[in-house]
């Protein structure tokens, strides 16, 4: 079995799909693997390392050629795929909702889409879950991105000349990015609060030292919601939480939304007239940015200020650290295509009536075949 991987293409993207460790892995089960020139370099990963593990390394034709998957941090456009194997296996990042008709396109070259992040959220693909993978280290990096942001420091400093009081940070949205958030800033010595939607965070929130700020007026939701998800929430519900974040942030510092809603724009957490309420200098990150915002006038790439608060707004925030995040989606991914592997025939099978095939694989035999896709 070939697998290629590949030099992402997508602007600003530094992660690679594959590293040392993994094409060794790759190599021992007894694939071929094969590199693009210049793959990892971004992530710190010289083709020198490539080489060493077992890979060959060449241009994007030579690695496409025959091969039978494809390994990507973001789907690879369906035009390039035409020299890989009928049926070849595309494993990336696909972002079936926002890019539907690419994944037409990916049925209609005749390779087999199989989008990592409709991972289901099951025990048994805890280690191919590239959505926390990710998230765990955007939330800490959201935090560093706050505090560079920030004129001011974290902690509580006692000193000759004077105390400085902790700042405070307040997190929205306590999935995997929101948890991780929330034990940087307390690490870095800031007084911290979290809301979710979800009243299965709250204990979460505890056990990590913040204060949970919930709405207890109107029912949320109960245990981890469809999915281990949030859904839309009702319009009483928004307005309670408009009211209880209003009464909040006006006292906080940094605030960081990382609230999602799989399929649909980005729920908004704070408006206009709300961030007027912080403080000058107070800094807002929202990690939501690319899915619509969580915070009215954010700007996807960019540091915009409003009303005296800097709100951060950076794009692709795991590529930010391309080495670690690369390690662990790389993980990921050799997690999952090595859990499938049938030695005998040295090869990856998927079996149709696998809970995971059937949560993952976006195209087959020319068709979309995704359930939770063609629902939407
Ligand atoms: P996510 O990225 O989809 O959303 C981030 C957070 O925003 C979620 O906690 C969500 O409840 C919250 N949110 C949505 N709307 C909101 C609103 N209006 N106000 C405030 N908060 C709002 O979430 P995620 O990080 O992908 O995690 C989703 C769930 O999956 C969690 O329950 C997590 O524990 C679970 N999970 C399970 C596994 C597993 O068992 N394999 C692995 C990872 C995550």
């Amino acid at each position: 079995m070939k697998i290629a991987v590949l030099k992402e293409t997508a602007d600003g993207e530094r992660r690679v799909a594959a590293t040392p460790e993994t094409i060794k892995k790759f190599i021992a089960l007894g694939a071929d693997v094969a590199v693009e020139a210049g793959a990892g370099v971004l992530a710190s990963v010289d083709d020198e390392a490539m080489k060493g593990a077992g890979a060959t390394v060449s241009s994007r034709a030579d690695v496409l050629k025959d091969a039978d998957a494809v390994l990507a941090v973001q789907g690879p456009p369906p035009g390039d795929l035409g020299a890989a194997k009928p049926g070849a296996l595309v494993v990336a990042a696909l972002n079936p909702f926002g890019e539907r008709q690419r994944v037409d396109a990916y049925a209609a070259a005749g390779v087999e889409a199989l989008a990592m992040e409709f991972m289901p959220r099951i025990t048994r693909a805890q280690s191919m879950d590239i959505l926390s993978s990710q998230a765990n280290l955007a939330g800490y990096k959201a935090v560093l991105d706050a505090a560079s942001e920030y004129g001011r420091a974290f902690p509580m400093m006692m000193t000759a000349a004077g105390t400085i009081s902790a700042a405070r940070v307040f997190i929205m949205g306590v999935g995997v990015a929101g948890l991780q958030a929330i034990a940087t800033a307390r690490r870095l010595g800031a007084v911290v609060s979290a809301t979710d939607v979800r009243a299965a965070t709250k204990e979460q929130i505890e056990s990590l030292g913040a204060k949970a700020i919930f709405v207890e007026s109107v029912a949320g939701i109960e245990g981890e919601g469809a999915g281990g998800y949030a859904t839309e929430m009702s319009d009483e519900y928004k307005k309670a939480q408009a009211e209880l974040v209003s009464g909040h942030i006006a006292k906080q510092d940094i605030v960081i939304t990382t609230a999602l809603i799989p399929g649909r724009p980005a729920p908004r957490l704070i408006s206009d007239a709300q961030l007027a309420t912080m403080k000058p200098g107070s800094v807002i990150v929202d990690l939501a940015v690319e899915q619509g915002g969580n915070v009215e006038g954010a700007v996807a790439g960019e540091i915009v200020e409003r009303h005296g608060v800097r709100v951060v707004g950076h794009r692709n925030v795991p590529s930010r650290l391309a080495a670690d995040t690369s390690a662990l989606y790389a993980r990921n991914l050799y997690n999952f295509l090595s859990a499938f592997w049938d030695a005998e025939a040295k090869r990856v099978v998927l079996p149709d009536d696998d809970e995971i095939v059937q949560g993952v694989r976006l195209t087959k035999d020319g068709k979309v075949v995704s359930e939770r896709l063609l629902a939407s």
